[in-house]
C-alpha cells in the first residue's frame, strides 16, 4: 500500500495520500485531525478528530478501520464530522461494524452545514463550508486567533507602547487567519468562496488534467479540470497550494509536465503536486 507523502505548505506540514476514486487522506499534524480516510493510512490513526467532505468509498472507506485501531490501542474514541445529510449513513456503518466486530467501536459522529464551526481550543477551529460535487459536499477551513497590535499603534514607539500597557490599556487585538482550506471534490467554483479566498494555504483537487476527460465530462462529474485552473488562475494568490486528487490515469511525470506546461511561472511556482501512489 503506498505511503503519504509530507508536504510542507508555506511552514505547515500535511502529510497526504490522494488518487481519485481510490483513496484520499491529507493529515494536518499540529492540528491533530485529518480530512478524509478512504483507506486509514497507519499514521491518520493517531488523530483522534477526522472531517469527512462526503460519503464516496475513496472518502469514508477507511473509517472502520480508523475507529477500530483507535478501539484496541485505547488511544481514545475519535469524533467524526460529517455533513447532516450524510450523518445517519456514517452511524449505520459504524452501527453495522458493530455487530461484525462484535464490539463497541466507541466514537461520536457529529452532522454539521456550511458554516458551522468546530472548536478544537481557545484559538483554533474548523469551519465548515459549502463545495460543489455531484453529492452533498463540505470543505473545511482551519482558522487561528491571533493576538496582534491595534493597527493604530503601528509605528509608535515600543517603549510608549509598553506604557500604555502598564496603564492598562489595550494594545492589542484578535485577528481571525484562515490558515488552510481543504476543498474536497469540487468544481472549480468553490473558488469564488470568499473563506476560501481569505486562506493562506489551499488544498485543492485537480483530478483532470489534459483532454483525456473533457472539461465538460469533469464538471459533470463534480470535478477540476487543468483547464478550469488556467482559465481561473486570478483566484489562486494563496501563499501555498497543494494539487490532489489527481486521476490514476496519469504517471508523476505527466503531472509535473502538465502543469510545468500549462500553468503561469506566477501560479507554477506556489503549487506542489501531491503525488504519493503515483508510478
Ligand atoms: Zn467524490
Amino acid at each position: 500500500m503506498p505511503t503519504p507523502d509530507e508536504v510542507d505548505l508555506a511552514g505547515l506540514i500535511v502529510r497526504a495520500i490522494s488518487i481519485a476514486g481510490v483513496q484520499t487522506c491529507i493529515e494536518v499534524p499540529s492540528w491533530r485531525l485529518c480530512f478524509d480516510i478512504g483507506k486509514a493510512p497507519e499514521t491518520a490513526v493517531r488523530y483522534p478528530r477526522v472531517f469527512f467532505t462526503h460519503g464516496h468509498v475513496d472518502h469514508v472507506g477507511g473509517v472502520a478501520h480508523h475507529c477500530g485501531t483507535r478501539a484496541m490501542r485505547k488511544t481514545g474514541p475519535p469524533v467524526y464530522v460529517i455533513g447532516e445529510e450524510h450523518r445517519e449513513g456514517l452511524e449505520a456503518v459504524l452501527e453495522g461494524f458493530r455487530k461484525l466486530d462484535r464490539s463497541a467501536l466507541p466514537c461520536s459522529v457529529v452532522g454539521v452545514a456550511p458554516g458551522d464551526v468546530v472548536e478544537l481550543s481557545g484559538k483554533k477551529r474548523v469551519r465548515a463550508f459549502r463545495s460543489q460535487h455531484r453529492v452533498p459536499t463540505l470543505g473545511y477551513a482551519l482558522e487561528e486567533d491571533r493576538h496582534v497590535l491595534r493597527p493604530e499603534l503601528a509605528g509608535v514607539p515600543g517603549n510608549e507602547i509598553a506604557a500604555a500597557r502598564a496603564r492598562g490599556e489595550d494594545v492589542r487585538e484578535v485577528r481571525t487567519a484562515v490558515e488552510l482550506a481543504f476543498c474536497g471534490d469540487t468544481t472549480i467554483d468553490v473558488l469564488e468562496d470568499p473563506l476560501v479566498q481569505a486562506s493562506r494555504r489551499l488544498v485543492l483537487e485537480v483530478t483532470f488534467l489534459d483532454e483525456a476527460v473533457s472539461r465538460e465530462r469533469s464538471r459533470a462529474t463534480g470535478h477540476v479540470h487543468l483547464d478550469d485552473v488556467v482559465e481561473r488562475a486570478h483566484l489562486l494568490q494563496h501563499e501555498a497550494i497543494l494539487f490532489t486528487h489527481f486521476s490514476h490515469r496519469y504517471s508523476a511525470g505527466q503531472i509535473v509536465d502538465l502543469l510545468d506546461r500549462r500553468l503561469p511561472e506566477s501560479l507554477r511556482s506556489r503549487v506542489q503536486p501531491l503525488l504519493a501512489g503515483f508510478r
